[in-house]
Formats: structure tokens, sequence, C-alpha cells
């Protein structure tokens, strides 16, 4: 998928964010081994040096971490250990990241959106092309026009395709592909989407707070993000580009399925 003009100065700030809360992680270690050295040697002599050992690996797992991302955003190259520095950076990175970023004027939103711009480079570089019945398109339901009567989210096939919102054209897609859509209300319908439809890899898209943590919810599973767009402000009557979502569809989906059909028909 081709490179937006957006997403150099998010990967910078990324790399940015992630090299600085590393380096505060590593010092916050180091203090803390340094600072009670005295009261260690008093509780045995040997003391100051299995907590130091201790330490030191933890800063060795936090130094390679970040260093494995920020070389696999930098060459696009999946490096030893590179899923375990994803599994880091979703788990522990990002709030102390946005901890960062406010102590320096950043935005959370700002932040969480170069964590979803590395998240996707991350998931298309280690996630192999998946059957289409494999995928799910999730979506929020604030996608649906606000005066539409019908109640979509509980089954999306309501839809009668009138075109006010995005969900005919997604629904058309999706066909197209073969693969699951749904929308979800929240985080626990989410959860319960994804434990039914059991999906290899998921799209999903949401504002930036709710895409940022459903990649996290879901880990190990692979989300790609998409932003949606709020030309009626967050959370109502919101759009997706459709373009970009079906290139994305098309770089995840098997070329032939098992049976040798082309998913797309094309
Ligand atoms: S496309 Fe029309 S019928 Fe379908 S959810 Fe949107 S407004 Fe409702």
């Amino acid at each position: 998928m081709k490179e937006k003009d957006t997403d150099k100065p998010r990967k910078r700030l990324f790399i940015g964010l992630i090299c600085a809360t590393s380096a505060l992680l590593c010092l916050v270690l180091i203090l803390g081994w340094g600072i009670p050295y005295v009261g260690l040697n008093n509780i045995h002599p040997a003391a100051p040096y299995i907590t130091g050992f201790v330490l030191a690996l933890f800063i060795l797992v936090i130094a390679w971490s970040s260093l494995a991302l920020v070389l696999q955003v930098i060459t696009g190259r999946a490096l030893w250990g590179t899923g375990e520095a994803r599994c880091v950076a979703v788990r522990l990175f990002l709030p102390l990241m946005e901890f960062c970023g406010r102590a320096v004027g950043i935005t959370p939103a700002e932040v969480r959106r170069s964590f979803i711009q590395v998240n996707n480079q991350l998931v298309r570089q280690t996630t192999p092309p998946q059957a289409p019945e494999k995928l799910l398109l999730l979506l929020p339901h604030c996608i649906q026009w606000s005066g539409c009567k019908l109640r979509v989210s509980n089954s999306v096939e309501r839809c009668e395709r009138c075109g006010r919102c995005d969900i005919a054209a997604l629904l058309d897609l999706a066909e197209k592909y073969g693969v699951h859509m749904a929308i979800a209300t929240g985080g626990t319908i989410a959860r319960r989407i994804v434990v039914e439809k059991r999906p290899r890899l998921i799209l999903a898209v949401a504002c930036e707070r709710d895409l940022a943590s459903g990649i996290q919810d879901t880990f190990p599973l692979p989300v790609f993000g998409l932003l949606n767009e709020r030309p009626f402000g967050p959370c109502v009557d919101t759009r997706v580009d459709l373009e970009r979502l079906e290139n994305a569809l098309r770089g995840f989906i098997q070329k032939e399925s098992p049976e040798g059909q082309n998913p797309s028909g094309q």
C-alpha cells in the first residue's frame, strides 16, 4: 500500500517517543538499583549484584525491543525478536509514550496515530495473506447514518443499502472479497464478535482511542487499523476512506483460495 504524506512524520514521532521512553525507563531502573544499593548490601553482600543482574536483564529487554522496533520501522525488515518487540510496544510502551508525549506538548491522539501507523507497518510485514473468511472487517457503530432507523449493529445484513452512509459500500466490499463484516458498539461487543468469528486478521475502522485500545486488547491477534473520518465531529456520521480500505483488503487476501477461486472475482 502506498505511503501517505502524513506517514513519515508519524513514524518519526514514534521513533522519537520510543527512544525517549526506553531511555527514561532504563534511567529509572538504574536509579532503582543505585539508590537502595547501601540498604541491599546490609541485607546480604550478594543482594546488590543479584538485583543489579535482574535489572540489567530488564534494561537489555527494553533496549532490544525499542532498537528492534526502530530498525524494523526504518528498514522495513523484521528482525529476530520483532514479534516480542511488538508485544512490548503494545503492552508497555504506548501508555508511557502517551505520558512522555504529554510532557512535551504532544496530544495523546497524535501519539496514538503514530502508534497505529507503526503497528500497521509491523502487521503488514509479519502477517501472511489470509483466506478471505479469516479476515474480519470491524466497524464502529457511528459509521451508520444517525438518521437511519434500522438496527444494523446486531445484524449488518439489515442495511437496505440506501447509500446515505458508508455501510452500503462496505457491504458491497465485504461481499466482493468474501470477508466477514461486523459493527461493534463497544469493546465488549468487539471482543464477542472476535470470539465468534475467530479471524486471523482484523481490519478495524475507528478513532485513535478505540483503535489503540483494540490493538492492545486483541494482541497477539493482528489488527490493521484505519482511522475514520469525522466530518461532523466525533462519534456521529463518521466515514471511511473506501479506496484505502480496499487496498488494505487486497494486500491481506490470498490471491487464490484453496479451491482455486479468486476471491475478488477478478
Ligand atoms: S446505507 Fe442506508 S440503510 Fe444502510 S445503514 Fe446506512 S443509512 Fe441505514
